[in-house]
């Protein structure tokens, strides 16, 4: 019999995992992952982003989880040799429509509590010569990282503490009882006094395997990115992201300079037909049928139908992708832009249709189910864990 057990082998479940090993040395615990290796899905496949907690509403567990988060990454990168860079982001208003909207954001980050500072275009100029626009707002507290290695060293250190990491396995069945609950898998059964499940994209599948009847389905938007030519490199420094519509939970197409030294850009939000399509013709009649079949998808689709096609078109013609990184930064051209790998974000959408943005729990007596964990939640994992663990204390 196991004390804790978690399913899923991304940074939430990690987290949770080397939480719990920290907080009850003595206690058995187990992680299973159906992949071969951890960190296959949303965790192996991000902007690598450390965000500061710029766009959240203040009140929200997206706010206060990313700045406790911003802080507790870098410190366990430090604790860890894990290189980590700090070169803050510029969000750039590239029409007076925008400055407004930027208007906007300023106060937002004020009521954040994030040191910012306000450029006109001749500053900002002078931040990164190849942006162009009105106006920007410069943060520093923001910076990059792989988050394929801070999930690695919280695997090592969750062995290293005396837990136990399955990849391979598979949950496919979860059976509550008053005093355990069973896990099935694809190799055999576990026993478990307590069960925290943090499965991304198949969150509200593994809660209905435990015979919960989620409020939400998850929605895989795929998100593609490209990469610069290497001879690009070093043509910004800084992060650089365009002013997000506030009615979207994305945050546009931005260019990011990662750890390796190579530029990003992306990733766009395209609905993707397969819970983990990572490709354009990556396409499941039983997914689409089953998202088609909940009413909130049909209605946040009927809703969003506009933001939708156009991004489709700019999924499927690059001219049309590389238009919208244009508008700030001019110089790109079409060879600039280079495969790379796309992800698949798991954004969980209401019965009513809405996309649901906070951060999303659901409990029973024994179990704790992450439901809604988007971006910045690599940012925010490690308060995520604390908060994780502290809500299953008070469980058992
Ligand atoms: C394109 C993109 C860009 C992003 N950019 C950023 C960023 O810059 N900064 C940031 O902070 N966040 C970013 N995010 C968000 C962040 O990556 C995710 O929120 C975070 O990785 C979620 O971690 P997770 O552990 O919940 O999910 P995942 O990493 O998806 O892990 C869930 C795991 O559960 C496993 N699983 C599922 N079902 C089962 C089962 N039945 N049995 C066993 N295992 C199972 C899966 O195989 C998977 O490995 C981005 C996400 C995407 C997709």
């Amino acid at each position: 019999m196991y004390d804790d057990m978690i399913i899923g082998g991304g940074i939430i479940g990690l987290a949770v995992a080397r939480e719990l090993t920290r907080r009850r040395p003595q206690s058995r615990l187990l992680l299973v992952e159906k992949e071969e290796r951890l960190s296959a899905h949303q965790t192996g496949h991000n902007s690598g982003v450390i965000h500061a907690g710029v766009y959240y509403a203040p009140d929200s567990l997206k706010a206060t989880f990313c700045k406790a988060g911003n802080r507790a990454t870098r410190e366990f990168c430090d604790g860890h040799g894990i290189p980590y860079v700090d070169c803050g982001k510029l969000v750039v208003a590239i029409t007076e429509a925008e400055r407004d909207r930027l208007g906007q954001l300023w106060q937002r980050i004020k009521a954040n509590g994030l040191e910012r500072r306000w450029l006109d275009s001749r500053e900002l100029a002078e931040y990164e010569p190849s942006i162009r626009g009105t106006t920007a707002i410069f943060v520093p507290a923001s910076g990059i990282v792989d988050y394929r290695a801070v999930a690695q060293a919280l695997a090592d250190d969750v062995i290293a503490a005396g837990g136990e990491i399955r990849c391979a396995t598979q949950v496919t069945a979860i059976h509550e009882y008053p005093d355990e609950i069973v896990v099935e898998t694809s190799n055999r059964a576990f026993h478990t006094r307590r069960l925290t499940v943090c499965a991304g994209l198949m969150a509200d599948r593994v809660a209905r395997l435990q015979g919960l009847n989620p409020d939400f389905m998850i929605c895989p938007f795929r998100g593609e990115y490209y990469r610069l030519k290497t001879e690009r490199n070093g043509c910004i420094r800084r992060m650089i992201y365009p002013v997000p519509d506030p009615a979207l939970p994305f945050l546009g197409v931005h260019l990011t300079p990662m750890v390796n030294g190579s530029i990003t850009v992306g990733p766009n939000a395209v609905l993707a037909f397969a819970r983990e399509g990572y490709r354009k013709t990556d396409v499941s009649l039983a997914d689409s049928a089953e998202l088609l079949g909940f009413p909130g998808i049909r209605k946040m689709l009927a809703a969003n139908m506009r933001f939708g096609l156009h991004e489709f078109g700019n999924s499927i013609f690059k001219r049309r992708y590389l238009h919208q990184v244009q508008l700030y930064c001019p110089s790109l051209t079409l060879d600039d832009l280079q495969p790379h790998p796309a992800g698949v974000r798991a954004q969980a959408v209401g019965r009513d249709g809405a996309l649901i943005s906070d951060f999303l729990f659901l409990t029973t007596r024994r179990s704790l189910h992450v439901c809604n964990a988007p971006s910045p939640a690599a940012t925010s994992a490690l308060p995520i864990a604390a908060y994780i663990s502290n809500r299953l204390d008070d469980l058992s």
